[in-house]
């Protein structure tokens, strides 16, 4: 069998023309295939569950924005209340219905908090949910998870340092030590390092921020109880609990879905699907917690184009799509793709490979048992999971261009696609195996 060579020739010179007005051709790194090598395969148009580059060429998109699209490309009603929106004007720099009725969307759907504050991504939602729990709780330091990623703000670009709980180090050039040297970092899943560094430090925390299932070092699942000792930890400290569902939230169910595992968290960042595709992030929590933040209180974020309009418009209109009945078949298309490509793994003998799957999300793990946290995700068989990739795309399926990023199944993915994505994972796991 034989395919052409992808990304096809438009592709390349749309490369070679981006990589002279931006930096590296693209405005977000992981784009760029550096993860796979090639190419990266430019789009022109997105629909349902398919994407078309500009040779032409479509393919099953497994990306789905990074899990912003649950309901495929342009989905007819999102569209349409973009383009009324969109008529009414881009962008009043006042108030305007849009942003309370999205608001009460997203409060129905997490009982446990009061207020929201829409921002303009998931970045600038956990930045400031850090600051308002150090404007709350009036302490400096703030924890996260080796391999959980909360955007790039200089506070939170950080890795661990030699040693448990020690401060951390800059995860990233141009962040000063002295910027990190308020946040901490432990091991995910790791109970024993959190009771240590509480009994050490519990009292200069202001916040523990924690994705509830990690999905930005492949998928890794809370280890039963995890999710609840940091709750206790928190309790016991006086820090506050930040649940960072920008991938989760609306996508594992309508909500949030810390409460799944047992705790509530004091505050919640969201972003991705709530904005239906265009840029959004929030962060809500309690009204006592939220009222620290300006107008009403001392902590200052604001934003010009915040609470957009059009982007409101679609954010309501998404949510509103995303009945019980979408979940359903979410969980049913997932668990298919699951069971196919975990059978088509083993009959093909593509060697050690472990799928984590989690409703809609799905982590491809070149590896012989599904990772715990950072150390056993980063000893992933890179070389495979970039054959695996680009025989994939070659079949017309366009997988995360890297193997630390989760794959998200959309409502678009019928039962012709799902047999399409059997087929070509068969052929695909069987070049990822050879040696
Ligand atoms: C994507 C993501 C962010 C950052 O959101 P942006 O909109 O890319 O800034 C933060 N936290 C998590 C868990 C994410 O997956």
């Amino acid at each position: 069998m034989s395919f052409p060579p992808t990304p096809g020739i438009g592709s390349r010179r749309a490369f070679a023309r981006a990589n002279r007005s931006l930096v590296g051709g693209v405005d977000s790194p992981v784009r760029s295939f550096g993860g796979v090598g090639g190419t990266p395969v430019f789009f022109r148009r997105g629909r349902g569950p398919y994407l078309w580059d500009v040779d032409g060429r479509r393919y099953i998109d497994l990306v789905g924005s990074w899990g912003a699209l649950p309901l495929g490309h342009a989905p007819p009603a999102v569209v349409r209340a973009v383009r009324s929106a969109a008529g009414r004007g881009l962008t009043y720099g006042a108030p305007s219905p849009s942003e309370h009725e999205l608001a009460e969307r997203i409060l129905r759907a997490i009982p446990t908090v009061d207020r929201v504050r829409f921002v303009n991504s998931g970045t600038e939602a956990v930045m400031s949910a850090v600051r308002v729990a150090r404007g709350f709780t009036g302490r400096p330091r703030v924890v996260k998870f080796e391999g959980g990623y909360h955007g790039h703000s200089d506070g939170l670009l950080a890795r661990a340092g030699s040693g448990l709980a020690t401060a951390a180090l800059a995860d990233s050039a141009g962040v000063p030590p002295s910027v990190v040297g308020d946040t901490l970092v432990l091991p995910y899943n790791d109970r024993e390092a959190l009771a240590r560094l509480a009994e050490a430090r519990g009292e200069e925390i202001a916040a523990f921020v924690v994705e509830p299932v990690a999905g930005n070092m492949n998928v890794v699942l809370p280890r039963p109880g995890f999710l609840r000792a940091l709750e206790r930890t928190c309790r016991s400290t006086g820090a506050l609990l930040i649940a960072d569902e920008v991938i989760t939230g609306f996508r594992l169910r309508y909500g949030a879905v810390h409460p799944d595992f047992g705790v509530r968290a004091d505050l919640v960042t969201l972003g991705k699907i709530i904005g239906g595709g265009l840029p959004i992030g929030a962060y809500a929590g309690r009204k006592d917690v939220m009222e620290v933040v300006a107008p009403r209180g001392p902590v200052y974020q604001a934003g010009t184009l915040s609470g957009n309009p059009v982007v409101m418009a679609a954010g309501a209109a998404t949510l509103d799509a995303l009945t019980p009945a979408v979940y359903r078949e979410l969980e049913r298309r997932s668990a298919r793709l699951e069971a196919s490509w975990t059978r088509a793994a083993r009959d093909a003998g593509a060697g050690p490979f472990a799928l984590t799957r989690i409703g809609s999300m799905l982590g491809l793990f070149f590896g012989a048992s599904p990772p715990r946290d950072l150390e056993e995700a980063l000893r992933v068989d890179r070389a495979r999971y970039a054959r695996f990739f680009h025989a994939l795309l070659a079949r017309g399926v366009y997988l995360p261009p890297s193997p630390l990023e989760t794959a998200f199944v959309s409502a678009a993915i019928g039962a012709t696609e799902l047999g399409r994505l059997e087929r070509a994972g068969r052929e695909s796991f069987t070049v990822a195996g050879a040696p």
